[in-house]
């Protein structure tokens, strides 16, 4: 039977070797540094891709940035699911800080460790070997499997952006984002929006504050109005079984937003950043007239005071795929003869580039891969191996049972 077929083909040492390869090579993406971009660990993946045999595109998002999709079969019967990964990884950090060095994707243990490891070189790693896999066993789909290794997830996502708008990623039915969830099947993500609040008032000498208005003090009630407003959201918001409820929290304060700062001097403009989490339920109006709502108390308490907000990088809202998806019932149903137990539901606690595909496209996404959810972006990140090899048998039955 060809799914036995298929498993039999995911070899082991074959994943550990090439996530090994793919975390040695650096991908931390540095604005202003051309070499500092993922081009290279594309380049190893098109390379990899291509001595499979895999239809290769390659579609520059962005000088140096390359999206790399294989595909496999056509998609005469309208079918095509995307295993989706991304290849940009976020900061070390201080590599003092690390007991395995960053870089060298030390196996020990049956556990890997290095920047990106988990989130997602290992998930990348075992859906190229899941195609791999169906490829070599010669086993034909009812349909197209893309694997879709994407930039810059951990930015502005302009590599999901830039797929929805091209015929391969305008024909996806469907979609696996292979992050780190620990194997669950997670069919929800929570939201996020990063409210840009800025207050204008006058500038004045600290000691005549009379002749001045300060927009610091008008933050400070933005601030103060951050409860409240997390309140109101996780009112309108939808409670669900899989994720937190909505948060709201202060991450950057600047005052002055522009020039020195300087002791004596009340600055004329101030600016802070909200991050804005939520679950599934409102759209796009809601939000926006709560957190409108939230900064005209904030500017109604400091007279003088002008207060706007933006949207940095746009809304990003919650995502939700009903169970009776046919991607979820086939991938609940191949997880079971793939893994050998049952699959546990789940919810993504952050936004992915999943979150573009269900907005841009619709389409139902389920987020499933190897790793910890909790160990993305902490030193000494690490996978388990055991789940990786779980994870690309997941992928490969799961793709099996869709394009069925
Ligand atoms: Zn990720």
């Amino acid at each position: 039977m060809s799914l036995a077929k298929v498993l039999a083909s995911i070899d082991e040492s074959e994943l550990v070797t090439l996530t090994r390869e793919l975390i040695r090579i650096p991908s931390v993406v540095r604005p202003g540094d051309p070499s500092a971009t993922e081009a290279a660990v594309a380049g190893h993946v098109r390379a990899w891709l291509t001595k499979e045999g895999f239809d290769i595109e390659v579609q520059d998002v962005a000088p140096g940035r390359p999206n790399v999709l294989a595909s496999l079969g056509d998609r005469s019967n309208g079918k095509s699911l995307l295993l989706e990964g991304h290849t940009d990884v976020v900061t070390e950090g201080n590599p003092a800080e690390w007991s395995h060095p960053p870089f060298d994707a030390d196996l020990v243990d049956g556990r890997i460790y290095g920047r990106g490891s988990a989130d997602m070189k290992s998930g990348l790693a075992a859906a190229m070997v899941a195609a791999a896999a169906i490829k070599r066993a010669g086993v034909s789909l009812a349909g197209r499997l893309v694997v879709g290794a994407l930039v810059d997830e951990e930015g502005d996502m302009i590599g999901a952006k830039h797929l929805v708008t091209t015929p391969i990623g305008r024909e996806l039915t469907a979609a696996i984002i292979c992050e780190p969830e620990e194997n669950e099947l997670c069919l929800e993500q929570r939201g996020v929006v990063w409210a840009r609040v800025t207050a204008r008032g006058r500038m004045a000498h600290g000691a005549m504050p009379e002749a001045g208005v300060n927009p610091i003090t008008a933050l400070a009630e933005v601030v103060r109005g951050a409860k409240p407003l997390e309140r109101r959201l996780r009112a309108i918001c939808e409670r669900s079984r899989y994720l937190k409820p909505p948060t709201v929290t202060p991450t950057i304060m600047r005052a002055p937003s522009h020039g020195v700062p300087q002791s004596n001097v009340i600055p004329s403009a101030a600016e802070a950043t909200l991050d804005i989490r939520l679950t599934p339920g409102p759209d796009e109006a809601a939000i926006r007239a709560a957190v409108d709502d939230a900064v005209a108390a904030a500017a109604k308490a400091v007279p003088g005071i002008t207060i706007e907000w933006r949207p940095v990088n746009g809304f990003r809202l919650a995502t939700k795929v009903e169970r009776a998806e046919p991607l979820v019932t086939a991938m609940r149903k191949a997880f079971r003869k793939a893994a050998g137990r049952t699959p546990k539901f789940g919810g993504v606690p952050g936004s992915t580039d999943g979150t573009i595909l269900r907005s841009a496209l619709g389409i139902p996404i389920v987020t499933c891969g190897p790793g910890n959810r909790l160990i993305p972006h902490q030193v000494d990140e690490y996978v388990e191996v055991r789940e990786m090899v779980e994870a690309a048998r997941v992928f490969a039955a799961s793709a099996l049972e869709y394009l069925k």
